[in-house]
């Protein structure tokens, strides 16, 4: 009653408030959904055309790059041509930020997003209005394919505080709006999960959603301590790898296949697992994906089809991925990726015993320490970790010293860590990265599940 209460009134109404067309874009994006493959191809050509053109018309750098490239907007008359254009790459992006944001956006107001991105690169990414509200059009869409339908509640197991509102209107708009619960996966204890758990059973969300790392961890909880009442419609796992043993555990605490996901901050949504979990369905009316080379696996390139502001063309996120060759068969005409195999983290272990969720804390170490290109944290004991860091000319004492307090603010004084300069973080050779890794959380996570 009140979900369908927030569904149909507060939501709209909410929108209608903040101006936004989200809902709009989402009932629209609903229905196309099931137009055959040729339709979607057909429009997402023609949204890359208008891209490429407004990119050359007002952002330096692609007119830079695709003059030195001998390319022009003109000669794409098919998706495929697209390959002939330049690969973006992120340090193409961390050293040419201004000149690639469009001209045609100067002084408006933007929506800045701050990144590690997927390989613990730092980023800063521009963000218009209209394309903001499109993409969220596309995320709503794709939530729902977990099972879960828009006005029911959320649970969320996330470590990034700037998705949580603060304060009384904060946590108004956090309980009507977002309707959301969070587990912040930095500083976890057995305390904090046991009292979210008991937030979940007196608000019942019809989505549980998070980092896999998290969502299993919260799993083995579940399923040591016997609670089998936690019953959400939808699981959506997001931002790293889902391995099978994490589906197993999280599908057998829940009860609902776990919905796996792929995005970045960068772009927002990429592709989504519909209800039949084979493959992961492109949001193909606000991206274009293709793969590096001329198999169906290879690095993921990614071009915006709805951010104008700071268009990413042909941008190499930094995770693997496969397409697939066979259609879905829910029948929506959302092109295919069979698997991404991004990057990878582990949960570190606090000396006091408690969990920090790796993807957080290297995104921390990421945003927060000046000059920081790139970054591996690596917890060799309980009490030692090896900071892996490839530098900016900017790097300096400054940063030396603000990486000695967060190590202190978030581990305690008793850990000890090296400071580790490098060229670059090693890939690991199936191509991933691996940006935290602990050797200690696996014997402790197995006591979880134990
Ligand atoms: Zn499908």
């Amino acid at each position: 009653m009140l979900d369908a209460l927030n569904r149909h009134l507060v939501q709209p109404l909410i929108a209608a408030k903040r101006r936004s067309r989200h809902l709009r874009h989402y009932r629209h994006l609903s229905q196309t959904q099931f137009d055959p493959p040729e339709l979607v191809r057909a429009r997402q050509l023609s949204m890359l055309q208008v891209q490429l053109r407004h990119a050359f018309a007002t952002v330096p750098f692609y007119r830079r790059s695709w003059a030195a490239a001998g390319v022009h907007p003109d000669d794409v008359k098919s998706l495929d041509d697209l390959r002939h254009f330049p690969i973006v790459t992120k340090t193409d992006v961390r050293k040419h930020a201004a000149e690639m944001l469009s001209e045609a956006y100067r002084g408006k107001k933007l929506r800045t997003k701050t990144t590690s991105g997927s390989t613990g690169v730092p980023l800063v990414i521009q963000l218009d209005e209209r394309g903001a509200q499109w993409k969220a059009g596309c995320v709503l869409r794709a939530d729902e394919w977990s099972g879960w339908r828009l006005g029911q509640r959320v649970a969320k197991v996330w470590g990034n505080p700037e998705y949580r509102h603060f304060g009384l209107k904060g946590r108004l708009s956090n309980h009507f709006v977002d309707r959301a619960i969070y587990l912040d996966t930095i500083g976890l204890t057995d305390a904090r999960i046991r009292e979210f758990v008991a937030a979940v059973r007196r608000h019942r969300p019809g989505l549980v959603f998070g980092h896999a790392h998290s969502l299993y961890m919260l799993a083995c909880v579940l399923n040591k301590s016997g609670i089998t009442d936690i019953r959400p419609n939808g699981c959506i796992s997001t931002a790293m790898p889902l391995h099978d043993y994490q589906r197993k555990a999280i599908e057998q605490a829940l009860g609902v296949p776990v919905t796996n996901r792929y995005g970045c901050e960068e772009v927002s949504l990429i592709a989504c697992q519909c209800e039949r979990h084979k493959g992961l369905h492109v949001a193909a009316e606000s991206v274009y994906v293709e793969v590096k080379g001329e198999g169906l696996t290879g690095p993921l390139l990614v071009t915006d089809l709805s951010n104008f502001a700071m268009p990413l063309i042909r941008y190499q996120i930094g995770d693997v991925a496969t397409l697939s060759g066979t259609p879905c068969e829910c029948g929506r005409g959302l092109p295919l990726l069979e698997k991404v195999e991004g990057r990878d983290a582990d949960y570190v272990v606090t000396p006091s015993g408690s969990l920090i969720s790796g993807i957080s804390l290297t995104e921390n170490f990421a945003v927060l320490i000046k000059g920081a290109a790139q970054v591996q944290l690596i917890q060799e004991t309980l009490t030692h970790l090896r900071v892996r860091m490839v530098r900016d000319p900017i790097f300096d004492a400054e940063s030396e010293r603000q990486v000695r307090e967060l190590v202190l603010k978030t581990f305690g004084p008793t850990m000890t860590y090296d400071l580790e300069y490098l060229d670059v973080i090693p890939q690991e050779p199936s191509g991933k990265y691996r940006f935290c890794v602990s050797k200690v959380s696996a014997e402790y996570l197995k006591g979880l599940s134990a």
